[in-house]
């Protein structure tokens, strides 16, 4: 079938584009240190097909709540091939990755407490955990970190004392052994640079602690398929020369987060235009897509995408010089972008956002319209992976008056 006759608005995950970049992480990182693990980040897109396509690859599962830890579980990884973060863990899904030998990082003071306890109750197990560092990356890259001067709230600090107090509770436990690090942070500029300052602070704090590390943890936020912007070879190779100074690979494993920058390049979200009307001065072009698809946090200034156009191609249109393009939610904002200076568009063309994977499918609201239709295309056919939510999926887990839930 055409994929012309497929009904929007539909994501389209490209499979060949996605393997490629999977390589291009794995070859970058196996030229480059050798030793290493990929814990693909559930939160940036946990489709399901997504997700167990890259654990065939051989990643794991970077969770950081319950939920996720369970989604995982429920799609195939085991506890071992679990890597769980961030400060909202549970005890039992915490006590269950450590027993099991998956990679934790600690994030918070109960999980101190937890640990303790768990290592008392299994006195002839050896327990190997990993510290979250918080630190003072814009002082080290001004101008680039997501926070700025504000600081992340991640992790335990560095600069006030805290990391300290904590490697030296946790290296008191007869039974358990600080194996790595984890230093993820997120940046605007997700440069080259910051990872290098990352990995300088891993060798700085092996050095100051005089930690044996088993592995050290970049987490995410690289950038992948924008033209312009650094590629998986461009971090690994700086990160290892600095690593080198302080760890070697025969020891030390790399551990890698990523997320959007795996989806970007084999991203696509399909939608129509379904109606067009002048209002005023304006043009607007009403499309069954909304800014809640592609830019649910309401942050992208810009969006790239090109057009599918039914009928007369570009050359033969009018030229507008301003079309305002918005979605099929009835809330103001909902304007997806300004089109200046292109063909006038009409009902039945197509605009087909790219490098749409990370935090848009995981982020889509229930607002109006449900979940769209999901496909993979593998040698150039559709594939359903996800089926478009409908009232039925919409009512599941709920009552209705009346009812009582079975
Ligand atoms: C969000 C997150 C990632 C993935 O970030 P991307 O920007 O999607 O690469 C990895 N690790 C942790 C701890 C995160 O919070």
């Amino acid at each position: 079938m055409d994929e012309r006759a497929y009904q929007t608005p539909y994501f389209v995950i490209d499979e060949e584009q996605l393997s490629r970049d999977y390589r291009m992480l794995t070859d970058s990182l196996k030229n480059s240190w050798g030793n290493f693990l990929v814990g693909y980040s559930f939160k940036t897109n946990s489709l399901p097909w997504l997700v167990t396509f890259l654990k065939k690859k051989g990643a794991m599962a970077e969770v950081v709540s319950d939920d996720e830890y369970a989604l995982a579980r429920r799609l195939g990884f085991a506890d071992r091939e679990i890597v769980y973060n961030g400060p909202v863990k549970k005890r039992d899904s915490f006590e269950r990755v450590l027993l099991a030998g998956g990679i934790l990082n600690m994030d918070g003071r109960r999980e101190t407490d937890w640990l303790e306890a768990l290592a008392k109750a299994h006195p002839e197990q050896h327990f190997r955990v990993g510290i979250r560092v918080n630190f003072d990356l814009e002082k080290l890259c001004p101008g680039q970190t997501t926070m700025g001067e504000a600081g992340g709230r991640f992790g335990f600090s560095y600069e006030n004392g805290v990391l300290a107090r904590v490697l030296e509770r946790v290296r008191r436990i007869p039974n358990v052994s600080v194996a790595g690090l984890h230093l993820h942070s997120s940046s605007k500029s997700r440069s080259v640079a910051v990872f290098e300052a990352i990995a300088g602070m891993a060798c700085r704090l092996k050095r100051e602690f005089a930690l044996e590390l088993s592995y050290v943890d970049l987490g995410g936020g690289y950038c992948g398929g924008l033209k312009g912007r650094p590629e998986y070879p461009d971090y690994f190779p700086a990160v290892a020369k600095i690593l080198r100074k302080e760890f070697s690979p025969e020891s030390t494993c790399l551990v890698v987060e990523p997320g959007i920058s795996l989806l970007s390049k084999a991203s696509t979200f399909v939608t129509g235009v379904v109606d067009v009307r002048d209002i005023g001065k304006e043009r607007y072009l009403i499309t069954d897509g909304s800014r809640f698809n592609i830019d649910p946090t309401m942050i992208k200034p810009t969006h790239l995408f090109h057009l599918e156009l039914q009928g007369k191609q570009a050359e033969e249109r009018p030229v507008l010089p301003h079309q305002c393009v918005s979605g099929y939610s009835c809330m103001e904002v909902d304007r997806i972008f300004e089109f200046y200076d292109g063909p006038e568009l009409c009902e039945g063309d197509r605009i087909v956002y790219e490098n749409v994977g990370g935090y848009t499918m995981s982020l889509n609201p229930l607002f109006i319209q449900y979940f769209p239709d999901v496909y993979v295309r593998r040698q150039g056919k559709l594939q359903l992976v996800r089926r478009r939510w409908t009232a039925e999926q919409y009512v599941q887990n709920s009552l209705t008056d009346g009812e009582e839930l079975a």
